[in-house]
This record gives structure tokens, sequence and C-alpha cells, in this order.
């Protein structure tokens, strides 16, 4: 058998077979989620919104990221200097440090970690610098904020990536377009 060279060996998936389900379904519906999100692209008013972060707890009481982990395995965070210094402070190496091991920094200036899956995933799928995660992990899917509507394309995309952001996109339009 060759050596392994890769700098990073990709863990097993251990996502639940449900969630890839839906994602499969995603996938195939694409078309159905683009024409979905664009009509809810100019519904937002306080009621859409409530609606939104009612629908939002209640995929998270149902969908549970310990199962999952799909972000963390396949999309690196977007990072920014606040998340560097919070996350080297806690693990006691200096910003200059973490950047050089962890950071990616393209040709925008945009930065993210520069491997999936993401180096911090645990093999149980939770977080190890939970307390500390980036913003852009806290907040994904974004399926509780009300820039949620003008996303359009991004939520797509994260049909695609999130179970739970494919539930949320259709149930959404089930609740404010077709009611
Ligand atoms: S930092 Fe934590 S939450 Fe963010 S991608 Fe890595 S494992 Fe996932
Ligand atoms: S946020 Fe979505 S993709 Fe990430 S672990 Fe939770 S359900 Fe899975």
């Amino acid at each position: 058998m060759e050596q392994d060279t890769r700098p990073f060996k990709p863990k097993a998936s251990v996502m639940k077979d449900l969630y890839k389900i839906l994602l499969k379904e995603a996938s195939e519906q694409q078309n159905r989620s683009v024409q979905y999100a664009a009509a809810l692209r100019k519904q937002v008013n306080p009621d859409a919104v409530a609606i939104l972060k009612s629908t939002h707890l209640d995929l998270f009481e149902k969908i549970h990221c310990l199962e999952c982990a799909n972000c963390c395995t396949t999309t690196p965070p977007i990072i920014n200097k606040q998340d560097i210094t919070r996350i080297a402070r806690f693990l006691k190496i200096s910003p200059r440090q973490f950047t050089r091991k962890y950071v990616l920094t393209d040709v925008n200036e945009e930065m993210s970690f520069q491997r999936v899956p993401c180096v911090f995933l645990n093999d149980n799928n939770s977080c190890s610098i939970y307390e500390v995660r980036p913003e852009a992990c806290r907040r994904y899917p974004h399926t509780d904020e009300e820039s949620w509507f003008s996303r359009s394309s991004l939520n797509v995309k994260n049909t695609l990536i999130c179970p739970a952001a494919y539930m949320i996109l259709n149930k959404i339009f089930e609740s404010i377009i077709s009611e």
C-alpha cells in the first residue's frame, strides 16, 4: 500500500442517514430551492421574521448538529481578526502562530481555516474550541437572522450543506408564500 502523504486525513463521516437523504433531496431540488429563495427575497417584514425565528428553533429541536457536522466537515468558515485573537488566546499561542498554522487568506484578503474537515472537529462531531469558535460557525446557517431573506443564493448554497437549512427554506416558503 502506498504511503498516505496527504497533510491531513479526512475523518469518516458520521452523519445520520436521514440527513444524508435530505441533502440528496436538496441537491435534486436545487432549481426549486432557487425559486423559493427568490420568492422569499421580498417577503421580509416583522411577521415573516417571527415565523423564520420560530421555524429555526423548531427545526433545530429535531435536527441535531452533533449527528451531522456536515458544515464542519465540508466548508471552511470565514474568520476575522477577533476570532483569531480569541481562539489563539484559548489555545495559548500567539495570533501570529495561529494564523501561520490554521489560516488561509485569499486574494480578496478574506480569511478562513485552511483545511476541511475542520482541524477542531472531534471524532464525536463536537467542536474542540466550541466556547470560542468563529462567529461564522456560531451564526451558521443564519436561519434565525432577518438578513436571511435577502441572501437568496447563499441560502440555496446552504441547502446543499445543511439539512436544517434545506428544511427551513421549504417550511418558510410553505408558511409565507403558499399558505
Ligand atoms: S471551529 Fe468548530 S464549529 Fe467551526 S468548523 Fe471547526 S469544528 Fe465546526
Ligand atoms: S448547522 Fe447544519 S450542517 Fe452544520 S452541523 Fe448543524 S445541521 Fe449540520
